[in-house]
């Protein structure tokens, strides 16, 4: 690798170049662009074409275009708003309007028939023909005027911060660049996965200013080269972060968890069933890991049903068995009572006593619940986002287990290493249904551990499930009639209307006084957030001991709750969730012997993309494959989960688009740790500059 030369882009400050004073260098600092060469990662997210000159003819609705005419009318109209509206013509079709809300004096003398105008804008229907309103315009002067001969980026900005000043900057930066100005290559070119890429400066180059020739498409659907030269560099950024928090966590101190395996033993026996074959490797990789003076961070990923549970109790009996206590952290009330109930009757024959911590107990019952747990009594603790508030204290935290998330944010892993004893930090086990893909799990979770439970309990029976338009609806009533005259037990899902709890609880409840008339001889109850967490309790026990026959509710049971006589679920107005949210719902049937359904009560039409995912949810039930197929639906933006994992936006490269590039990336990540440490670390910072931080689920 060479040195760098004197004119490296690295080495000049943003402050050099024309127009940047500090008020803007200030702005320019809030997202990480200090120097020149930070200025050319500040990669466009999006081009206009404005290289060519569209006649009105030829335009489409909602297309963007650059037209080029001449004025035949301007005037003044008062409607509702005071308006400017102007007529362009080219010749070639009725001419186009342009409406101006907002203009002023001078704006209107330059806008005068005769003028030749060019203006670009989105292309809109109105009454008289196509529209343009509040074009970017300018008024030719001269004829031989060329339009542009690169596209026009669009780069992301901050709050003011121009479009127009970024790209008066970033022609500065490439001037510099073409005059033989070096940006700092990091890439050794043998880690690269293809030697016909171009150069780094040719394309960063492509990707600020491509020619003419060049179509948006391939650039946004990531065909070019210029792109997949950036993208790589960008993801392999991207897994060295991951990999140097990895490290970083290695570093600290656990205690070691061993026992002679006595009390899991005990806890097994007492089981009605065997563990399956993934239960028990993965129970193996957890002790393991735990007997280790460094923390573990492992996380489980097993289908909806997989029996992550009982793995979480047999780390929690070595846990207890090594003498440290457990936490055992939830999502909701419901799941978090739902299995301090089941460890209560799991450990309590052992002598294990199991505490129990919400944000909803009364300050009496918190107070002793929290001196059971500070006086050590409690070995295993199970609540809510409680225990790690900071006057939740433990006598001795030595392993924490989060059940149905994805990771902790920030602050939470700060909470739970002070919760630690003596600067120890607890070994971490994070339990989760919502399957990562492949792909995202490579650059997102590579700090963690992985484990999977890929076999789901012998006798599960599959799921059926079938899509019914809500026209129908008076059959499917009748169909929940007939499963509970079975003796089966039903799930009605209310999906939310709104992102008012108050409004889907009084829908949902609308829905059960509907269906306790259709089905009178039956009992239907209701449960929703904004219910008492006592009466919620007491409608989830009836319903769980078969007193209920129909549980109306709101997407609160998503997660985890565990009836294995329920066989039928409804599901309204499935189009509005999402896939993850959608399988995580239907879990809830197929826990039993009898063979269970699932119909999805949609209304009709469906728009694209809820018409895919009601047809995935038809063909298959593993949640792995949903996964992928929601990336792809949706874009890696917003998948499963993405939010939680804290995945960092990425610049160029998309983990859907891009998936291909994997394999190579991890293989060319191992080899710069190794070979080049020194460029592993500064491409992070390139990448993710002050993002890094935040990054990860330590
Ligand atoms: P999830 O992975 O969705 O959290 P649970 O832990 O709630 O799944 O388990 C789902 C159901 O499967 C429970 O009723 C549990 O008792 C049962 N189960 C778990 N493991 C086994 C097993 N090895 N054999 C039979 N049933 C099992
Ligand atoms: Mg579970």
């Amino acid at each position: 690798m060479p040195i760098a030369p004197p004119t490296a882009l690295h080495n000049i400050a943003v402050t050099t170049l024309k127009g940047v004073g500090p008020a803007l260098a200030k702005k320019l600092a809030t997202i990480d662009v200090h120097t020149v060469q930070d200025l050319l990662f500040h990669l466009p997210t999006r081009y206009q074409d404005r290289t060519q000159i569209l006649s009105i003819a030829e335009l489409v609705q909602g297309q963007q275009a650059l037209i080029e005419g001449e004025i035949r009318g301007a005037r003044v109209a008062f409607g509702r708003r005071r308006s400017l509206i102007v007529t362009l013509d080219d010749g070639s079709a009725r001419p186009m309007t342009l409406r101006f809300f907002h203009f002023n004096a001078a704006q209107k003398n330059t806008l005068q028939p005769g003028a030749t105008l060019r203006c670009y804008a989105e292309v809109r229907r109105g009454a008289q023909g196509f529209e343009m309103v509040h074009p970017e315009y300018h008024v030719l002067k001269d004829e031989f005027d060329e339009p542009e001969d690169s596209l026009t980026p669009i780069y992301p900005t901050t709050e003011g911060l121009h479009q127009l000043s970024l790209r008066k900057l970033t022609e500065q930066a490439l001037a510099l660049l073409r005059k033989g100005a070096a940006v700092h290559d990091l890439m050794p070119t043998e880690l690269l996965q293809s030697s016909a890429l171009p150069t780094l400066a040719e394309a960063l180059q492509t990707l600020h200013r491509p020619a003419s020739s060049e179509a948006v498409d391939a650039l946004t659907n990531g065909e070019h080269p210029a792109r997949a030269r950036l993208a790589f560099e960008e993801l392999l950024a991207h897994r060295l972060s991951m990999l140097q928090l990895r490290d970083k966590h290695r570093e600290l101190q656990a205690k070691a968890l061993r026992s002679d395996g006595s009390l899991r033993e005990k806890f097994m026996r007492q089981l009605p069933y065997q563990l399956t074959g993934a239960q028990q490797r993965v129970v193996g990789e957890v002790i393991t890991d735990m007997d280790c003076n460094h923390p573990m961070l492992r996380l489980v990923q097993g289908d909806v049903g997989s029996g992550k549970t009982v793995v979480a109790a047999a780390a929690a009996c070595e846990a207890v068995a090594a003498g440290v206590q457990v936490a055992l952290m939830a999502p909701t009330e419901i799941l978090a009572e739902q299995h301090f109930k089941g460890f209560c009757e799991w450990f309590e024959p052992l002598g294990v006593q199991v505490g129990w911590l919400s944000g909803r107990l009364s300050a009496k019952e918190r107070r002793e619940s929290q001196q059971h747990i500070a006086s050590g009594e409690a070995r295993i603790v199970i609540g809510t986002h409680a225990l790690f508030q900071a006057d939740a204290q433990f006598a001795e935290l030595g392993l924490v287990i989060i059940d149905e998330q994805h990771r902790f944010g920030v602050d939470q892993r700060k909470a739970l290493r002070d919760k630690g004893m003596h600067g120890l930090m607890p070994h971490q086990l994070v339990m989760t249904a919502t399957p990562i893909p492949r792909t995202l799990a490579m650059t997102s979770c590579a700090d963690l551990d992985y484990s999977a439970i890929d076999e789901l309990p012998p006798g599960r029976k599959p799921i059926t499930t079938v899509a019914i338009a809500d026209k129908r609806r008076a059959e499917v009533v009748e169909r929940v009639a007939a499963a509970i005259k079975e003796g089966r037990q039903v799930y009605w899902v209310c999906t939310l209307i709104d992102e008012s709890e108050t409004l889907s609880a009084q829908a949902a409840s609308d829905t059960a006084n509907l269906l306790a008339e259709a089905l009178s001889q039956y009992s239907v109850a209701l449960v929703h957030g904004r219910l008492k967490p006592e009466q919620k309790d007491q409608v989830m026990s009836h319903f769980k001991s078969g007193q209920v026959d129909l549980l109306v509710a709101t997407t609160v049971i998503e997660v985890g709750v565990d009836v294995p006589n329920a066989s039928l679920m409804i599901i309204e107005n499935p189009e509005r969730l999402g896939l993850s949210q959608l399988h995580q719902l239907r879990g809830r049937v197929g826990r039993g012997e009898a063979a269970s359904t699932c119909v999805l009560l949609y209304k009709a039409p469906l728009g694209h993309d809820a018409r895919e995912r009601l047809a995935a949810m038809r063909e298959t039930q593993d949640g792995f494959i949903l996964a992928e197929r929601d990336l792809a639906l949706r874009g890696s933006g917003e998948v499963f989960g993405t939010r939680q994992t804290g995945m960092v936006g990425m610049r160029v490269a998309d983990l859907v688009r891009d998936r291909e590039m994997m394999p190579s990336i991890i293989s060319a990540a191992s080899k710069m740790r190794a070979t080049y440490p020194e460029h592993a670390s500064a491409l992070v910072t390139r990448w993710l500059g002050s993002q890094a931080q935040g990054y990860g689920s330590v």
